[in-house]
């Protein structure tokens, strides 16, 4: 019979080196990476089976065999599952089946290096038998009763496929074990494997014809018979991980829809540590059969860091994997354990403050994402921000509800800016009116923070609003009486300050939209603020970034520059204005750049640069 030789493809060929070479002290988790890829299988058939009605060897029962030769070195594992033909054969175990392979590899050298327990939430895959084998066949055939095919090779550049007559649906993987590698044939150690590892396989796995597993779904069963070790090992199993989660939430619910969701937060945020946008990690079920893995449709897209299952009886058992997508029923399911997922995020806040704040810090961004791409959940995910404040300890956000606690009787509006940190943010000129008025501002300090805040729009009734607005108004007074009298104590007469605001606009008239007094200003001699209400300095830099990056030049809207009749610098400029206009035009210039950067904004440095030096010797001579 004829036999046909194929070569790796380059990045099948690299994995192959790192889990033959590097990965091999973690050998075990080549039976673990069979038998699932076995569960998958079985579960695919499954769910064909429902769907095609037609299938070739229906009587074969569902369930994944081990054998194992103990003379020969042979481990030997079969299941009845879905199978494969020859192109697929050639395609699912020829090429690596993550995507973006390349990086996908480096990350998984790096990871390897540093951890090697992080392997596990890569899966390595069908590779992983070249761990312990020297040689491996796969002998399968697919669902659709075509011929059956072998698979063959030793891991090291090449494989080969032949025809393989008289095979069952299926798929055998017969390895060959290395020499060191001999006791992947003894009973007691490959039971002990399965135990560790394959718990919660929802399908019998039969070692040397005794079944080794319970088969069952733990979702279904009732809260008060699961034990927290039960949760924990299961989380291990559907997450690929070797940590405890963060959060559970175990629930079932019977009308309006029948659910049985078990949700997992893991510890760590594989997103941020570098490893690329995670995959969705909750599995879709439809009375305990599988429907859809890694599902995409039964959470929000910004909940893909949760681990764990759904489960819905109402849910068609033959619906197909694609009209998913589009189904009014999904749609319902998601919406009902998103909302009952946020609002046990909101108890777990409620409950233990601390531990919300650690769970906040690893994942606050998702909920973010979602507050800026989802308004179907924006209340209940606005009850969940937190935000450092001018009235929070550095390093302890709180909740805008405390926020509105704290707010005085005569405040209806939520306040907020933008800065790099706390310090900078706390130096700059937004500040200081609310400091004098005692009235609490939120520091946001990641540059989503403002169009998360801008989506947003208000909380419980109040609007929430940036402090670099230019029609900002807020509630005077506060510990001090007479502030506002203070502020109209000015040197200046009417008369004076108009002069100086038409000269300052005259000057800056290519660079400001207008030119107003302040009466929101303490010391700072001036600010930027916004005369679009929507926009912010932020989210205009954010925006601006993304447009240069895309070769695309940002059209700045012109600003607003508030002015504090208060500084002795205004009140000087206004004389220097009569007497050496030059001089004058130099300093208001330098005054709008310090004003643009203590907004965020970019200003022109070398311009900036040689003007300050005109300005310092211009001193320096006087
Ligand atoms: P993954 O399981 O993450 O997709 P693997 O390397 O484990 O990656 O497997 C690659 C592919 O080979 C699988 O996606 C599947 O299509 C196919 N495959 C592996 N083992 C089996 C099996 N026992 N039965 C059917 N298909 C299999
Ligand atoms: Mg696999």
């Amino acid at each position: 019979m004829q036999t046909t030789t194929y070569e790796f493809k380059a990045e099948t060929k690299k994995l192959l080196d790192i889990v033959i070479h590097s990965l091999y002290t973690e050998r075990d988790v080549f039976i673990r990476e069979l038998i699932s890829n076995a569960a998958d299988a079985l579960e695919k058939f499954r769910h064909q089976s429902l769907t095609a009605g037609d299938v070739f060897d229906s009587h074969m029962p569902l369930e994944i065999t081990i054998d194992l030769d103990e003379k020969a070195h042979i481990l030997t594992i079969t299941d009845t599952g879905i199978g494969m033909t020859r192109t697929e054969l050639e395609e699912n175990l020829g090429t690596i089946a993550h995507s973006g392979s390349n990086t996908f590899l480096l990350q998984l050298v790096e990871a390897a290096k540093k951890d090697v327990n992080l392997i596990g939430q890569f899966g390595v895959g069908f590779y992983a038998a070249f761990m312990a084998g020297t040689r491996v066949r796969v002998q399968s055939r697919s669902w659709d009763g075509s011929e059956g095919h072998e698979w063959e090779s030793d891991g090291s550049g090449s494989f080969t496929i032949k025809e393989e007559t008289g095979l069952h649906r299926g798929t055998k993987i017969i390895v060959e074990l290395k020499e060191d590698a001999h006791d992947y044939a003894v009973k007691w150690k490959v039971e002990s494997i399965i135990k560790q590892y394959s718990a919660f396989v929802s399908f019998p796995i039969k070692l040397e014809g005794e079944t080794v597993n319970t088969v069952q779904a733990i979702w279904t069963r009732n809260k008060n018979e699961i034990a927290e070790k039960d949760y924990a090992e299961f989380y291990k199993f559907i997450g690929n991980a070797v940590d405890e989660p963060l959060y559970r939430l175990h629930f079932s619910a019977d009308a309006p829809l029948a659910i049985n969701a078990l949700l997992f937060v893991p510890k760590e945020n594989f997103e941020v540590m570098g490893f690329g946008r995670v995959d969705p990690g909750v599995n879709l079920y439809c009375q305990r059969i599988l429907i859809d893995q890694h599902s995409k449709n039964i959470l929000p897209e910004w909940l893909r860091f949760l681990k764990g299952v759904v489960d819905s009886e109402d849910l068609p058992l033959n619906i197909s994997r694609q009209s998913l997508q589009d189904n009014s029923l999904v749609a319902k399911i998601r919406k009902v354990i998103t909302k009952r997922f946020l609002k046990y995020l909101d108890e777990e806040a409620g409950r233990e403050p601390e531990a919300y704040l650690e769970f906040w810090k690893t994942f606050g961004i998702y909920l973010k994402e979602g507050m800026t791409s989802d308004y179907e959940f924006q209340k209940e995910l606005g009850r969940l921000v937190r935000f450092e404040s001018s009235k929070s300890e550095a390093g302890k956000p709180i909740a805008l509800a405390d926020y509105v606690l704290r707010m005085r009787p005569d405040q209806e509006q939520i306040y907020y800016i933008n800065g790099p940190s706390r310090a900078a943010i706390e130096a700059g000129p937004y500040t200081e009116m609310f400091r004098k008025n005692d009235i609490e501002i939120l520091y946001t300090m990641e540059p989503i923070d403002d169009f998360v805040l801008s989506h947003l729009a208000e909380f419980d009734g109040k609007k929430l609003v940036s402090a670099d607005r230019a029609d900002l108004s807020i509630p005077k007074g506060g510990e001090e009486d007479g502030a506002d009298a203070a502020q109209n104590e000015s040197s200046l007469d009417k008369g004076a300050k108009e002069g100086l605001i038409s000269w300052l606009k005259k000057t800056l008239a290519d660079k400001v939209a207008d030119v107003i007094e302040s009466k929101r200003l303490v010391d700072s001699p001036a600010m930027i603020v916004n005369p679009d209400g929507y926009m912010t300095s932020t989210m205009e830099r954010v925006l601006s970034a993304s447009r240069l990056e895309k070769g695309l030049l940002h059209e700045r809207t012109k600003k607003n520059l508030e002015i504090n009749f208060e500084s002795p610098l205004i009140l000087q400029l206004s004389e220097l204005m009569k007497t050496d206009e030059w001089f004058a035009g130099e300093v208001a210039e330098q005054i709008f750049d310090n004003a643009m950067i203590q907004a965020g904004l970019l200003v022109d440095p070398l311009e900036m640069v040689e003007r300050n030096y005109r300005i310092l010797n211009r001193v320096i001579k006087s």
